[in-house]
């Protein structure tokens, strides 16, 4: 079967939903951007119901880096809600599932795309590292055959990374398509990665940043200090160690690391322990850049 992506969708406005929408709209794919249902949205009330993706499209507007190459670029996305819009996903030739990182929250939504999916559709997910083969299990065969992971980073527009995780039922010339397309129409550098816990470049990232933050509270570093040797002085870009994970999202950051606690055992799992201090500030809900304060408070 010849394999195209003419339109898609994207489940998940947030940090990374949205830059994924717009990095498809840099390309030129008209694009469906859907969330959740305020809790307080009336039936009927479209504009309300849409609020979350809408706030998030109108935010690509304002941030930095632009995540739109061209303001144009906008019209090509449409927001929307998962209760109305479910049946558009009819319509779509890839459906890249972007929400929060928890995998019964991510199967729950698989089963509504299972629904109504056209067979044959591309699925993916951006998970940062819970099992492909996990999230496919008890969905429909034609499903499986087209299910996978796509992991970008952040930024999706800017970094060229792109991790594909083949399921033990994905077909691989599904696989070879996405490849393909990641490459020549992404414009990404595609990894092919194991289904192992956190897949290849969040199983090393995430160790080198917990044992970085470790090692800060037990030596008495500060949080700048760190960012000060971690960052431009030696020839990375802006971001830092810190300041990179406040882009990332503290609660993600969290799942993350989590992710692989939950799959390891022994000294390995050690590593991937919540430290107390991260626990401490997301009780506070220090979110990181998206909630205005992390590790740095936004100015
Ligand atoms: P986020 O918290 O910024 O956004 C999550 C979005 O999902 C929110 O808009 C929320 O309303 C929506 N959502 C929550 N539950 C939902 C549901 N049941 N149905 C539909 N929408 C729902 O999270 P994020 O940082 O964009 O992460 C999303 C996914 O991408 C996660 O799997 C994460 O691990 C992965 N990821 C994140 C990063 C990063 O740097 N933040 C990088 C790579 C991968």
């Amino acid at each position: 079967m010849g394999y195209q992506i003419k339109k898609a969708a994207v489940i998940g406005s947030g940090v990374m939903g949205s830059g994924i929408a717009a990095h498809l709209a840099n390309i030129g794919i008209p694009t469906l951007l859907l969330d959740i249902v305020p809790k307080d949205a009336e039936a009927g009330d479209v504009k309300a119901r849409n609020s979350i993706a809408q706030g998030a499209l109108e935010r690509l507007l304002k941030q930095k880096p632009a995540p739109l190459a061209s303001k144009k670029n906008l019209a090509l996305l449409t927001a929307g809600n998962l209760e109305d819009d479910l049946e558009k996903l009819k319509d779509v030739d890839w459906i890249i599932e972007v929400i929060v990182e928890n995998l019964e929250i991510k199967k729950n939504l698989y089963e509504k795309i299972d629904a109504v999916r056209t067979q044959g559709t591309i699925v993916t997910s951006n998970t940062s590292g819970i099992s492909i083969n996990e999230m496919a299990e008890g969905r429909s065969e034609d499903f499986q055959k087209h299910f996978f992971g796509t992991h970008f980073f952040n930024p999706p527009r800017y970094l060229k990374l792109l991790e594909v995780i083949p399921a033990k039922n994905t077909l691989p010339e599904v696989i070879d398509f996405m490849k393909e397309f990641g490459e020549d129409k992404l414009g990404k550098g595609v990894v092919l990665a194991k289904d192992t816990p956190n897949f290849i470049a969040n199983r090393i990232g995430t160790y080198g940043l917990l044992v970085t933050l470790r090692e800060m509270l037990n030596r008495g570093y500060s949080v700048g200090e760190v960012d000060s040797v971690t960052g431009p002085a030696i020839g990375r870009p802006k971001s830092a160690t810190f300041r990179t994970l406040d882009v990332v999202g503290l609660d993600t950051f969290g799942h993350v690391a989590k992710n692989v606690y939950d799959q390891t055992t022994g000294d390995e799992q050690k590593v991937f322990e919540t430290p107390a201090v991260l626990t401490k500030m997301l009780e506070k809900g220090w979110l990181g850049a998206k909630s205005g304060q992390g590790f740095f408070k936004k100015e």
